[in-house]
């Protein structure tokens, strides 16, 4: 899913502030799709500095199928980017896209949610070196950045290469709509066009707290070595290098596997299905060590960071 907002300098006079935003980029990722919704409603066109489009659902078989990718051949629309005009299905539709929407565009959000059976505490996804994505991401206002470049031929990592700085907004579940974190959306898009000066009234509403942890740093996939039942343990997404994330037994509680984190760091996305496979991804652990740390814990201490990561 996503949203863009454009402001491209050739048109800087006309159309200040030009904003495009669009959504259902992996099929099943509905909150963004509520975000553009509500965003569509809330800003009347003749009275905001600029121009709000919106592309709703940009994976509409998909959307149709309710699955994350493309149902022909499976392909993923986000990795397909910029695109052409005579190849696959993914890659025509990334090229229309592209061509039409995001290419004129100055600025871009763009709305994820989690797969399928597994849920992101809501953050954002920038490549902080770039000063206009670090102002975008800023201004956007979630707690948590990680900062690092987007995956080759996702729509973030393209559009921010071509002169679209574009951010990721990775929110919740897929198939819901989550309305406490389609609400701090909204107040991100708001703060954004706020800060672009689409909406020069408004002012730029920055969180009490916020970690910019660049991704590179240590970050992996708890799999399950065996398969069974996931009883997760953890209390804060925070966990301690040792701590135990979950526990996997067997039908008959004969058995157990304790799954520890192998360093210390942020749960960034947990399973939310219980019933594990070999093999099957648990919990996205994100490193942070240092300064960061012992900022979180003290937002911990102050109940700050307990505010519904997962909605
Ligand atoms: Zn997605």
């Amino acid at each position: 899913m996503q949203t863009l907002i454009s402001q491209r300098s050739g048109i800087l006079a006309l159309q200040r502030g030009e904003d495009v935003k669009t959504a259902a980029l992996h099929g099943d990722e509905l909150n963004g799709v509520k975000v553009l919704q509500e965003a569509a409603a809330r800003y009347d066109p003749a009275e905001i500095a600029g121009t709000l489009v919106l592309l709703h659902v940009v994976n509409v078989p998909g959307y149709l199928a309710q699955q994350r990718y493309i149902p022909i051949y499976d392909q993923d629309l986000n990795r397909s980017f910029p695109g052409k005009e005579r190849s696959n299905t993914a890659e025509r539709i990334a090229n229309a896209v592209y061509k039409r929407f995001i290419e004129p565009c100055d600025y871009g959000l763009d709305f994820h949610t989690s797969t399928r059976n597994r849920t992101t505490m809501y953050h954002a996804r920038a490549d902080m070196t770039d000063p206009e994505v670090n102002r975008i991401a800023r201004a956007f206002g979630a707690n948590l950045i990680l900062s690092g470049e987007a995956d080759p031929g996702s729509l973030r990592s393209v559009a921010t290469r071509n002169g679209t700085p574009t951010i990721t907004i990775e929110m919740g579940k897929a198939h819901r709509f989550q309305p406490p974190l389609i609400k701090r959306a909204l107040d991100g898009v708001e703060s954004v066009l706020a800060e672009l000066g689409v909406l020069p009234g408004e002012s730029v509403d920055w969180p009490g707290w916020r970690r910019v942890i660049d991704s590179a740093k240590e970050k992996t996939w708890l799999r399950a070595d065996r398969g069974g039942l996931v009883d997760m343990r953890y209390d804060h997404p925070l966990v301690y290098e040792g701590d135990a994330v979950c526990r996997i037994s067997d039908h008959f509680s004969r058995e157990e596997t304790v799954v520890r984190a192998p360093f210390t760091g942020l749960l960034v996305g947990v399973l939310q299905n219980p019933v594990a496979a070999p093999g099957h991804p648990l919990c996205h652990l994100v490193g942070v060590d240092g300064e960061t740390l012992a900022e979180i814990e003290r937002e911990i201490e102050t109940g700050e960071f307990t505010e519904e990561p997962w909605a």
